[in-house]
């Protein structure tokens, strides 16, 4: 995170909205809503979740400089793509989902 209340956490991205350009980060944002029961959720109660965050509030992290930092796409020939830290060029792979 770059801006807001959590500038400088860090988290797993759990979801992409690209459409409205955000995104949801675990452990960040979180909301508490109290919810009445419901067949879902039978108790009701009080649950927590993670809200949407706007996507340019968050940067990537380097694995390899562990500083949030832009990427440069690389093409080779063969048609696969790369993404490279524009720090310390090392390439920055994507995690399975
Ligand atoms: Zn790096």
């Amino acid at each position: 995170m770059i801006a807001g209340n959590y500038r400088g956490s860090e988290g797993r991205v759990l979801r992409v909205i690209p459409r409205r350009n955000r995104l949801v980060v675990e452990g960040i944002n979180r909301r508490t809503k109290h919810e009445r029961p419901s067949q879902k959720n039978p108790e009701g109660g009080i649950v927590t979740f993670e809200a949407p965050i706007e996507a340019s509030n968050v940067m990537l992290v380097c694995p390899h400089c562990s500083t949030g930092s832009r990427i440069r796409i690389k093409r080779d020939p063969d048609g696969t793509v790369e993404r490279l830290c524009v720090r310390c060029d090392n390439p920055i792979p994507t995690p399975e989902s």
